[in-house]
């Protein structure tokens, strides 16, 4: 076997943005957007004009570019754009491999494949791509690139569930400890997650897309999520993991908070969201690869509960849990959202015997009830489904009862625990219950936070009353978590935490606004 070029861009995990445009004048265009990348990749297959490609618009094009550009044709065969000839195939790539490209990617399977490698000019990525989860293949791929020693290897799955990825982590690691250098992963949504451990694992690149919507392969992160908010270039083989489980969380904060108290300290963590509706195929991933813990969302708060081996008193009375930490033969889950709704109030007015409605009999609404009791409030649990709010208030040693005692009670302060008002919903205008039962003396705390000033609140201010956003409360409980996940009493986060959530949400509110 002849001696292949060597991968020249050392053992680091390398950002490649990949950019599948019509035409040159497009792709020159994207260049200009590559700030933080370390290689580009150009899907010569998604161009209209590749007939007319010749060997100078190629070397112009990598002339061009602000950073290494590597080339890649992929065939139909392998769910590309390309379906001509494998002849005309390998003389495109041929004529790219001596334009000055940094790599060439070429199929495993292609037949020529072999040969091309023997003869190359340039780096050589060999790759192979599954449509499916849990390809029954994998290991002769494994071997395949084995014998073939390209100069990097690229095996990827697409995930139906998070857990999906672990075999290709797998033969990811396999191939790293071997000194081949390799990236394996999934695609999909829910293999999100495995682009950022193969990362962690010394993987010899991450695809990135230029920003979020341009992704050139399902799942794939955007550059500036890659370099600002997880700081990839931090991490190495042995970082701490720990994240957040969830469905959906695309729009969650809590990744960009703790990755911002993560860098703040200078610590060796990295926070990844693990995406999808599978409880238990989110689990296993993080524990296959030795997570710490977790932040949990909706919808597994009152499950994750149930199946926890320990729980903290909150958990245990109410059912509900927001984060979990490993241990040897489970994991240990914690409420932090009942002594952050407490904290968030107090810094307006002291909780104890003070009236308190909490609007909402779920998760959040019984784990805040049961903190405000513990915390001294007379508390009133009220909900649509008045039953509910019974039971909730059962479970939390406090009244229940329907949306109307609201109209005929006073309180000193109402606490919106329902998902009314919330951004991006068919509810996003509403109000949990009618803002003409608010006196103007009540202090109204909504639990929503995205938008931050929620229909709720602007009309508790045009009444006159004193108001508390969500955002307070969310910072809390995530710097709860941050102590149980991390377990450093001596770090204070809310500072760092509050920074970065406001610069999402404005951030937010101006796309919005264009
Ligand atoms: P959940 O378990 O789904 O409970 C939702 C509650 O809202 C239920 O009691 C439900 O009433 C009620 N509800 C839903 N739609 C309603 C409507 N259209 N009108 C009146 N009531 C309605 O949710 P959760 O986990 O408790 O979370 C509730 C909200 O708090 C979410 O928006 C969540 O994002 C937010 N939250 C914020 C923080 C923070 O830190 N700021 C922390 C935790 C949660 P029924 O019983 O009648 O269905």
């Amino acid at each position: 076997m002849k001696r292949r070029p060597l991968w020249p861009f050392g053992s680091d995990t390398r950002i490649c943005v990949s950019l599948g445009e019509p035409n040159t004048v497009a792709l020159r265009e994207q260049f200009d957007h590559l700030e933080g990348a370390d290689l580009v990749e150009i899907r010569l297959d998604a161009l209209d004009t590749l007939r007319d490609l010749t060997r100078e618009t190629l070397t112009d094009l990598v002339m061009n570019s602000p950073v290494p550009v590597g080339f890649t044709l992929r065939p139909m065969w392998q769910d590309g754009g390309f379906d001509g000839d494998e002849l005309d195939r390998r003389r495109f790539l041929e004529e790219a491999a001596i334009s000055g490209a940094a790599f060439i990617d070429v199929e495993l399977d292609a037949e020529w494949a072999a040969d091309f490698l023997d003869d190359a000019q340039c780096p050589v990525v060999a790759s192979h791509h599954w449509n499916s989860a849990r390809p029954a293949d994998l290991s002769q791929k494994v071997e395949r690139i084995g014998k073939l020693a390209p100069s990097m290897a690229k095996l990827v799955a697409t995930a139906q569930v998070p857990s999906d990825s672990l075999p290709l982590l797998s033969a990811g690691e396999q191939l790293i400890m071997s000194g081949q250098p390799a990236t394996c992963f999934c695609m999909g949504e829910a293999g999100k997650a495995s682009r950022l451990l193969a990362a962690g694992q010394g993987a010899a690149l991450v695809y990135a897309a230029t920003s979020v919507g341009n992704e050139v392969a399902a799942g794939q992160w955007s550059l500036r999520e890659l370099v600002d908010e997880f700081q990839m270039n931090r991490w190495q083989q042995g970082t701490r993991l720990c994240g957040l489980i969830g469905h959906p969380i695309s729009h969650s904060l809590s990744p960009a908070i703790f990755n911002a108290v993560i860098q703040e300290q200078g610590l060796d963590v990295a926070y990844i969201p693990i995406a999808g509706g599978d409880l238990d195929a989110a689990l296993d991933l993080a524990s296959e690869m030795d997570f710490q813990g977790l932040s949990v969302t909706m919808p597994f708060k009152d499950e994750i509960a149930l199946r926890s081996t320990r729980q903290d008193d909150l958990v245990a009375t109410v059912g509900a849990a927001n984060t979990v930490v490993f241990e040897n033969d489970g994991f240990v889950a914690y409420n932090t959202d009942g002594s952050a709704l407490v904290d968030a109030l107090a810094t307006v007015r002291p909780v104890e015997r003070a009236r308190i409605a909490v609007v909402g009999a779920g998760g959040a609404g019984r784990a805040g009830a049961s903190a405000l009791v513990a915390a001294g409030a007379d508390v009133t649990i009220v909900n649509r489904t008045e039953a509910r709010a019974k039971e909730a208030a059962e479970l939390c040693s406090c009244s229940g009862g329907g949306l109307q005692q609201l109209e005929v009670d006073v309180f000193d302060i109402i606490v919106n625990a329902t998902p009314v008002g919330m951004r991006g919903t068919p509810l996003a205008e509403s109000t949990p219950f009618p803002p003409k039962w608010l006196s103007g003396r009540e202090v109204v705390l909504d639990m929503v936070y995205q938008p931050p000033n929620t229909p709720l609140l602007r009309q508790a201010i045009e009444r006159g009353c004193t108001t508390i956003q969500g955002l307070e409360m969310f910072i809390r409980q995530a710097a709860a978590q941050y102590r149980l996940l991390l377990g450093d009493p001596d770090v204070e986060p809310l500072r760092a935490m509050r920074n970065a959530a406001e610069h999402l949400l404005t951030n937010e509110l101006s796309s919005h606004d264009d």
